[in-house]
């Protein structure tokens, strides 16, 4: 949960004209059908890559040396460097390459979080979604080349966005997109602090109680076009009113949910800090728990048990610390921060050495967009290897959306995405949050973008006579 007013810094490092212009004058036009996860790469994307080393995300190894050779956007062929190969196309001989990132929490429409509950209702739907068009570009460069974009107060505008950018009009991920919370009235997925007027009904397109009308929720967005649903189990940090140990929705309700989500091909995630919303999530069938927050043993124990995907972003509460008490956020959220940030990391240690999975998810849009690899540094400082944390926003991350045959590994016949880094000494981690080279289905992605903010322009009145300036 997430999000409202204040211009965004990404918006001024990344202006999306340059980064659209980049994007049309590479000539891309990944034209894919709504509705479908991934399809092939229109041919005439070929790139030959001496990497320096490449991320095996499936075994967790590195393998030194590799040459890498891309065909109409898929990878043909990773074997050893030879001395009599022909000069590549791209020389990363200094570079670790890894398969593009995912990052399996994210919120790129609209405003970044702010202290305003009401900032949602204050922007238009173009603003929303021209916003994350800029935080879709700033991702990307990042070198996220596919995000799981878990939910947008004004529904379905991020399928707007998904599209568009698998049309190649706009830069940006790959995007997996949830439409809509679905949420009970009043609930961690609504607008609050609104008590008594009543929201425009695109902000409500999932809220509902009981199993009927929830169904019906979850048909609405099936129709909609979304790639999953997003089901509030209880209530949120950042949502005034909520209390993130608390259930709002009961099991029976939360199974509803999945089997009327099943009938439509589609997974549910629950976000659910509460031990006991956790525990019941994962009873009523969801693929994977946002935040689990507070996790018990027995939660653990179910997660491993069922194979459900944790999706814990424990970055993020520091950031929320640091902004929120700068920027006068409540003293309600940041005190329901505080009481789950070390928590969950808590919880992460548990889960990683209990060998629950566990995905990379950030909650970008809390903080700013582009900055999501800083969340590596803080899962190896909560117990995962390096290696663990590539493979948590790679190979795991594909097998949570059910796409591993397309992506998250570099291997022969998948897409090729890539993100490189500077290579590190031998034993040591890469450093993630150095400037990263990043391929999406064989094209360079180039940048960052130079289009500066531009000045406003002071217009003469009608009667002022020119002056030199
Ligand atoms: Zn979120």
């Amino acid at each position: 949960m997430r999000r409202a007013a204040c211009t965004s810094s990404i918006k001024r490092r990344f202006g999306l004209p340059a980064a659209l212009l980049t994007w049309l004058g590479l000539g891309l036009g990944a034209v894919l059908a709504a509705g479908t996860p991934v399809a092939a790469a229109p041919a005439g994307r070929d790139l030959s890559i001496q990497a320096g080393a490449v991320f095996d995300s499936v075994r967790g190894e590195v393998l030194a040396g590799r040459r890498i050779v891309i065909h109409g956007g898929r990878i043909v062929e990773v074997r050893p460097a030879h001395d009599d190969d022909p000069p590549p196309d791209l020389d990363w001989r200094d570079r670790l390459v890894m398969p593009g990132w995912f990052d399996m929490h994210t919120h790129l429409i609209g405003d970044i979080q702010s202290a305003d509950p009401l900032a949602p209702l204050k922007s238009s739907a173009a603003e929303d979604v021209l916003l994350g068009a800029a935080h879709a570009a700033a991702t990307l460069r990042a070198g996220f080349t596919s995000v799981r974009d878990v939910g947008t107060y004004r529904g379905l505008v991020d399928v707007a966005l998904r599209d568009a950018i698998r049309r190649g009009e706009v830069a940006g991920p790959r995007m997996f997109v949830a439409g809509a919370y679905v949420t009970a009235p009043g609930g961690g997925g609504e607008v609050t602090g609104t008590p008594g007027a009543s929201l425009p009904a695109e902000f409500r397109l999932g809220v509902a109680r009981g199993e009927e009308a929830l169904r019906e929720r979850v048909r609405v967005l099936a129709q909609g076009g979304v790639d999953l649903i997003k089901v509030i189990a209880t209530g949120a940090v950042l949502t005034e009113g909520t209390e993130p140990g608390a259930m709002e929705f009961s099991e029976d309700e939360l199974r509803a949910i999945v089997d009327e989500a099943r009938k439509h091909g589609l997974d549910v995630t629950a976000h659910a800090h509460g031990a006991e919303g956790i525990k019941a999530a994962i009873r009523a069938g969801v693929r994977s728990i946002e935040h689990a927050s507070l996790i018990d043993d027995e939660g653990l124990a179910l997660a491993k048990r069922h194979g459900v995907f944790l999706a814990m972003d424990v970055y993020n509460g520091d950031y929320i610390d640091e902004v929120g008490k700068r920027d006068g956020w409540s003293a309600d959220i940041l005190r329901k921060n505080r009481d789950t940030t070390d928590a969950q990391r808590e919880g992460f240690r548990k889960a990683v050495a209990a060998g629950v999975t566990v995905v990379f998810a950030t909650d970008a849009g809390v903080f700013p967009h582009g900055t999501n690899a800083r969340q590596f540094a803080y899962m190896i400082r909560h117990g995962m290897r390096w290696q663990q944390a590539v493979q948590s926003a790679t190979w795991h991350a594909a097998r949570l959306l059910r796409v591993e045959q397309e992506l998250g590994s570099i291997e022969p016949g998948k897409l090729a995405d890539l993100v490189a880094l500077p290579l590190p000494a031998d034993g040591d981690p890469p450093d993630f949050e150095a400037a990263v080279r990043v391929v999406q289905e064989g094209v360079r992605v180039e940048g960052p973008a130079v289009t500066p903010p531009l000045s406003a322009v002071r217009r003469r009145a009608p009667e002022e006579p020119v002056t030199p300036p």
